[in-house]
């Protein structure tokens, strides 16, 4: 199942994909399908068992996604006046698309988890993976602007695998870790470089406002998704910039979901971006960052693809 959330009415709801790209109102549909089976309590009933808020759903786990399928099975058997008039469908172009998960609780990335990658940045490799952490404050949609800050020229990319936690656990063992795995989705890792590397912390060139392209789409595991074979595709302006395969990461993901969850617990909806492959801007030569009037698009296996441009600071209306 192919899970969106976007603004409607101020409002964050969480919708399905269909493969004609209608988007499904999933709690709405779930209380249509409650009212056609005669019932008086419909709407609570739906926010109760499929909400439309995507930390609650995913923390209803397995049986939220079976009422989740049930209610596009209803959706499916209705004529377009019900699924108009009822506000169930609408067309994927027409809906304000928000980040993958709009706030997750925590965002955990690893770094130098592609030996590649660490060998162009000129470090070495780590035997313990390197994480820190980014504030969903950063976290922008597909299609929305990476802002290029007017304190740096230096805006890089860094295109990622995202795992999207579904269960809760602490002290997860790599064996039973992909059970604790909701789905994934595409993750832009936009750097500031100068900001990242004039001190030995990263809080502040990981951190910018509008630098954590994420989405556009969670892609639940029961697709049967690989995450060890994932190709990785980023583009700048249509020129490929970094191919990878998740094939290649130093950890794979239930060794990154043992080693966080050492330390602490992972709920419903934490974020971990899993790193990138080569073929980021400031170890080319000459060094190339990201432009205003650019665009930047990374694509994954399976996760379609996550496209954003760059619009300057100065130009933010
Ligand atoms: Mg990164």
């Amino acid at each position: 199942m192919r899970l969106i959330s976007h603004l409607q009415s101020g409002e964050a709801r969480l919708a399905a994909v269909t493969e004609n790209d209608q988007v499904v109102d999933l709690n709405r549909a779930y209380a249509a399908a409650e009212r056609a089976a005669g019932s008086a309590r419909a709407a609570s009933i739906a926010d109760a068992r499929v909400p439309a808020d995507i930390l609650a759903f995913l923390g209803l786990g397995e049986r939220a996604i079976e009422d989740a399928r049930a209610a596009l099975a209803h959706v499916a058997g209705l004529d377009e006046t019900a699924r108009v008039r009822d506000l169930l469908v609408m067309p994927l172009g027409e809906v304000r698309l928000l980040p993958a998960v709009p706030k997750p609780p925590k965002i955990v990335c690893v770094a130098r988890n592609y030996a590649d990658h660490a060998k162009e940045a000129g470090r070495s490799v780590s035997e313990i993976p390197i994480l820190f952490a980014r504030f969903p404050a950063t976290l922008v949609a597909s299609g929305e602007p990476v802002i290029r800050p007017s304190v740096s020229e230096q805006l890089d990319w860094e295109g990622e695998l995202a795992v999207v936690i579904g269960r809760a656990g602490h002290r997860i063992s790599k064996a039973s870790a992909l059970e604790h795995v909701a789905g994934y989705s595409i993750f832009n890792d936009v750097t500031v470089r100068d900001f990242q590397f004039r001190v030995t912390q990263y809080t502040a060139g990981k951190n910018f406002v509008g630098s954590g392209p994420f989405g556009p789409e969670l892609r639940l595991r029961e697709d049967g998704l690989d995450p060890s074979e994932m190709e990785i595709v980023t583009e700048v302006s249509g020129e490929v910039m970094q191919r990878g395969n998740t094939r290649d990461m130093l950890f794979d993901v239930p060794a990154i979901i043992e080693h966080v969850s050492e330390f602490i617990g992972l709920e419903p909806g934490d974020v971990i971006a899993m790193g990138t492959p080569a073929g980021v801007g400031f170890s080319r030569t000459p060094p190339r960052f990201l432009r205003p009037g650019e665009t930047v698009a990374v694509s994954i296996t399976g996760l379609g693809r996550l496209e954003n441009p760059i619009v300057a600071e100065e130009d933010l209306k």
